[in-house]
């Protein structure tokens, strides 16, 4: 079995990435990729904790961008496997996140503030990211500290969803540039849980176009109806699947959501025969 979906401290997960290893190394894993938003800070950590475990470690980002379709603004997850760290485009994408996710908050902090009269600052979610990506989920849990919501849920419909007073759109790459950045450090982009999503063909067709690789058709949110559209899409393009729990939690609970998604063993298969396949195709163009 493997999990290609997951997140750690890095950005809005609960683990630490020892903690998150060891759960996966206990369920006798074969192969994981930590997907943490919008960085790639953990990942050295994550193959320190999985040296001599058996674990197999394939470097992962999830970025999180916006698509501009029909008059919308709709938010759109790509993940990348087998990424190069070091790449530049990858590196250039996350400083960009990372400055414009500290000026969206910061000014989101402001507006909940004066609208809303919670006594929130910067700091105190800043309390809560860490060292990591810092992101809603964050906010979502300074609000419920100071008492000005009783759920992180609750937060997210009050204060921090896109149709609230108080959300601040923040400045991020488009979807192709994330599929590019990916791309040019040599990994393999998907587009992360696309659900029920309006529009999902032309976007999979722009992506392509940008070195899309696949689709992440098993999600925990993913029906089995919808598990089938995404498989059947993908091989009509040539895309692989790819899937994973989106793991937010502490240790203990993994064990619970890896049972929620249930993998065929061919998608690990199509991801090394994929990997492999660019690696040729690299090695020739070179
Ligand atoms: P951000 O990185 O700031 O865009 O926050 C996005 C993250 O917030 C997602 O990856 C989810 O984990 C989380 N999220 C989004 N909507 C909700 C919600 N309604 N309730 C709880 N968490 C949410
Ligand atoms: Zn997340
Ligand atoms: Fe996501
Ligand atoms: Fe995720």
């Amino acid at each position: 079995m493997i999990d290609l979906h997951m997140h750690t401290v890095f950005s809005d997960g609960a683990s630490q990435p020892e903690e998150l290893v060891a759960a996966c190394a206990a369920q006798n894993l074969e192969a994981i990729a930590v997907t943490d938003h919008d960085t790639t800070e953990s990942l050295i950590h994550i193959q320190k904790a999985a040296d001599n475990t058996g674990l197999r470690i394939i470097p992962g980002i999830e970025i999180n961008t916006v698509w501009h379709y029909n008059g919308n603004h709709k938010e759109v997850h790509i993940l990348g496997y087998f990424i190069d760290p070091n790449g530049d485009l990858l590196q250039e994408i996350i400083k960009k996140h990372q400055a414009s996710r500290v000026v969206q908050l910061s000014e989101m902090a402001e507006k909940i503030r004066d609208k809303a009269r919670i006594k929130l600052t910067f700091e105190d979610i800043l309390a809560h990211s860490g060292q990591g990506t810092i992101g809603r989920p964050h906010v979502a849990k300074a609000i419920v500290e100071k008492g000005g919501a009783p759920s992180i849920s609750d937060a997210f419909s009050r204060y921090l969803n896109p149709a609230a007073s108080t959300y601040v759109r923040r400045q991020t790459a488009p979807p192709h540039e994330a599929v590019e950045a990916i791309y040019e450090s040599g990994g393999i982009a998907v587009i992360a849980h696309p659900g029920e999503m309006e529009g999902i063909e032309i976007l999979t067709k722009e992506l392509m176009e940008y070195g899309l690789g696949g689709l992440e058709a098993y999600h925990k949110s993913h029906s089995p109806g919808v598990i089938e559209f995404h498989c059947s899409l993908a091989e009509e393009l040539g895309l692989i699947v790819t899937g994973g729990t989106d793991f937010h939690g502490t240790g203990e609970a993994y064990a619970k959501a890896l049972e929620r998604v249930h993998m065929p063993p061919y998608v690990y298969e199509e991801l090394q025969a994929e990997y492999t396949r660019r690696q040729k195709s690299m090695f020739k163009a070179s």
